[in-house]
This record gives C-alpha cells, structure tokens and sequence, in this order.
C-alpha cells in the first residue's frame, strides 16, 4: 500500500522509508504523489503542525500519509525557537544566522542553564478511522560555539555530552538517537499493535 511523506525533504523521505519497509508500505514523496501541497503551519504544537500538513495532504490525495514536524526547544527562553526553528531569524535567514542568533540569546547563561532539547512530532493518517501521533526528543544543551560540519540546521551548536555536538557526529550515530528516530521507533511500535 502506498503511504506518502509528506515532506519536500529527501533525507526525511528516506528514513522514512527505511523505516516503513517492514511493514509492507511503499512509501512515496509528495513530487511522486503528483501532489501539490500548500501548507499553512499555523498550529500552536508539533503535534498541531504535524496534522495539518498530514489532513491536508490526506484530503488531496486520498491515500495515507506521514507528516512531521520538529524544532528545537530551549529550557531558558522558556521553550523558543521550539515551533518557530525554521523561522528563528526571518524567513531567508542561514543555518548559521539562526544559529548565531541563538548564541546571543544565551551569551552569559552558564551551563546547567544551557538545557536543551530537540523535538519531532509523526502524524500518520490511515484512512478515515486509523490515526496516529507520536513525539520523539533527543536532549543536551547548548554550546557557546559553532562545532563541527555534519548534520544540519542547529546541530553545530547542540551539545550531546560535554565535548560533543551533533555536527560532530556519523549521520548513521544521529539517525540512531536523533528525536525523529525515536518518534520513528515510537511509530513502528504503534502500527505492530
Ligand atoms: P522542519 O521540521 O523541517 O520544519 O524543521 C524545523 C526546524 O528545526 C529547521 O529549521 C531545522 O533547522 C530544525 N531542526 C529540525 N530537526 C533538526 C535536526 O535534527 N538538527 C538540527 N536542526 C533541526
């Protein structure tokens, strides 16, 4: 059975594949749904966020879907950027804008204040009746300088230990303990009940 991802991120789409490859899905991106999706993300959660993109591509096509939604949550700006990551510094902005925005935010704030943690809501549509949510998040804090050149968007400046930012890492590591990877092994388990 077809399930379409709703994402115009490939990376995404592949995980999302290798993921659903046990459960006899034949996952397809968007592009090769044909569909075309304008998506107004104005949900107030992840979890919100993830089931508009998701109902709205469900809507169009007719098949079922899988939606995601993440970002990054910061313990002393009170959970910021957390929904607004991709918007953090304007809607053009660099990886590295954000991220040097978020530095200065934090310039002066010590360690133990430093908690952080990413976050990423599945929304996945069945069909009419058969609908799940589920959340994964990775935790750490936030360093005092850009490390490292893997991964993405604010993984050069999200510590996992002391020493270790995400953009230090293998890609296959990340994919391991990132928050879509368990939200991802949170999902497997759902569709196993
Ligand atoms: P989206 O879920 O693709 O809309 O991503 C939202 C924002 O969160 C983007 O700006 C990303 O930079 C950030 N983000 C989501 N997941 C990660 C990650 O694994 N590493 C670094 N940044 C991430």
């Amino acid at each position: 059975m077809k399930v379409i991802i709703a994402t115009k991120n490939e990376g995404k789409v592949r995980e999302f594949k290798q993921l659903l490859a046990p459960f006899g899905y034949e996952p397809v991106s968007l592009t090769e749904a044909g569909v075309q999706a304008e998506m107004i993300e104005d949900g107030e959660t992840f979890e919100e966020n993830a089931h508009i993109k998701a109902k709205e591509v469900y809507r169009l096509a007719g098949l079922p879907v899988i939606a995601d939604d993440s970002g990054l949550e910061v313990e002393f700006l009170g959970g910021a950027p957390g929904i607004y990551s991709a918007r953090y510094a304007g809607e053009n902005a660099t990886d590295e804008q954000r991220n040097q925005k978020l530095l200065e935010e934090m310039q002066g704030v010590d360690m133990p204040l430093r908690k952080a943690r990413f976050v990423c809501a599945i929304y996945f549509i069945l069909d009419d009746k058969r609908e799940y949510c589920v959340t994964g998040t990775l935790d750490g804090f936030i360093g005092y300088e850009p490390v490292g050149n893997g991964g993405f968007g604010y993984d050069p400046i999200f510590m996992i230990d002391e020493d270790t930012s995400l953009a230090q890492i293998d890609s296959r590591e990340k994919n391991k303990i990132s928050h879509r990877a368990q939200a991802m092994k949170k999902l497997a388990e759902e569709l196993q009940k």
